[in-house]
């Protein structure tokens, strides 16, 4: 069943099968005059992207769109403007993002990756074949509105609750600690919810996250309706009109809408790697909430209850460092994506850069 799914298929515009609409021709419309064709980028591999155009699947190079900000690199899902032809063809220009999947590493040094770009729905599936992990779900929830997408929690494996007074309150426990966002129960196994879910990412561009074995290979499949694999080989025309063998990260899904699945994506050991650092170090905020400031660093103000918990042997030193660090990472993480805080991080240092300054003025006896 693959009909309304191909791209050289009915509509005037083939394009917009991959999403494409009338903001994104006004966005395009320069380069157009440029003599250069839309495409949305359905695979990047070190220096070459393929490029989905009116005319078929395109390989590009991405040397003129490769700056040195990692976040602005070209990946899965970018509309892009590339040229018609040459060897190599270029992709010359990236249209605004309208939304963007960034993968922060842990580690200080490196940068934040770029996964998926205009991603219009993030479908987090969890598993109701094990007990629900809130805390877990709302940091996956996070995630996604960092992002800019919609949030949708999937409940996968409906079928293992087959009480259907269960499944309610499952879904309900979901809803009150995810204002916003749609909770749908779904079985890939009987079918149970998949034209919701389906009615859900017709509307745009989805992507599926979720912890491994929770069920995203499987909706995939079902959404898709045949294998992933069979689909991402398909064979395509390149630009000389040869037939190739592609593999894709965005699919076109036969019942509407388009879905990224990246390798980044999928590793989503990494998306939970910061996962709940309050439930991790619950003894530690529980001490925190006795402290005498509210804001307490745990260094060494009065009344602190963590560091007395310390001094008493109650709580081992490392446990506190360990929290430290994880806390860190994790605001480096939002810091990453988030606009907003990363000014006010700024602005902080800017502040504490200028009481440094005036400290020292005053020391050295300056001050006015
Ligand atoms: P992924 O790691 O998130 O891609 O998870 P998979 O799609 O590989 O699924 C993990 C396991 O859950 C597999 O053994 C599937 O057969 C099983 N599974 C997936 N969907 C369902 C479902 O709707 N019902 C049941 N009972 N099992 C499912
Ligand atoms: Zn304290």
């Amino acid at each position: 069943m693959s009909s309304s799914s191909s791209a050289s298929g009915i509509s005037p515009s083939p394009l917009a099968h991959y999403g494409w609409d009338a903001a994104w021709a006004e966005a395009f419309a320069p380069y157009e005059t440029d003599g250069l064709l839309p495409g949305r980028v359905v695979r990047v591999d070190r220096g070459q992207c393929d490029v989905a155009t009116a005319g078929g699947i395109l390989r590009a190079d991405t040397a003129f769109v490769t700056p040195h900000d990692p976040l602005r690199v070209v990946c899965t899902g970018d509309w892009v403007a590339v040229e018609p032809g040459g060897t190599p063809r270029y992709v010359r220009a990236c249209l605004p993002r309208r939304t963007a999947f960034v993968r922060s590493t842990s580690s200080k040094r490196s940068e934040g990756q770029i996964l998926a770009a205009n991603v219009d729905h993030a479908i987090v599936a969890v598993s109701l074949a094990v007990e629900l992990d809130l805390g877990r779900i709302e940091r996956f929830l996070a995630l996604a509105w960092e992002s800019g997408a919609q949030p949708v929690v999937v409940l996968s494996k409906a079928d293992l609750v087959p009480d259907a007074a269960t499944r309610a309150h499952l879904v309900q426990d979901v809803e009150t600690s995810a204002p916003g966002v749609p909770v749908l129960p779904v079985s890939a196994r009987d079918g149970d919810g998949l034209d919701v879910l389906a009615a859900v990412v017709s509307g745009g561009t989805a992507v599926l996250l979720g912890q491994s074995g929770a069920g995203k290979s499987t909706l995939t499949n079902a959404l898709l309706g045949e294998d992933v694999m069979d689909v991402q080989a398909t064979r395509d025309m390149d630009g000389k009109g040869r037939h190739t063998t592609t593999v894709r990260n965005l699919l076109v899904l036969p019942g509407g809408g388009v879905l990224i699945d990246t390798p980044g994506l999928r590793g989503v050991g990494l998306w939970d790697a910061g996962t709940g650092v309050g439930q991790v170090f619950a003894e530690i905020e529980e001490l925190a909430g006795d402290c005498r400031f509210h804001d307490c660093a745990h260094e060494s103000e009065p009344g602190c209850a963590v560091r007395a918990a310390i001094d008493s042997g109650d709580l081992p030193e490392r446990r506190l460092e360990s929290y430290r660090k994880l806390l860190r990472e994790n605001q480096y993480i939002v810091a990453k994506t988030d606009a907003r805080l990363r000014a006010e991080i700024r602005k902080d240092w800017k502040r504490k850069g200028a009481m440094g300054r005036a400290a020292g003025e005053l020391k050295r006896g300056r001050a006015r």
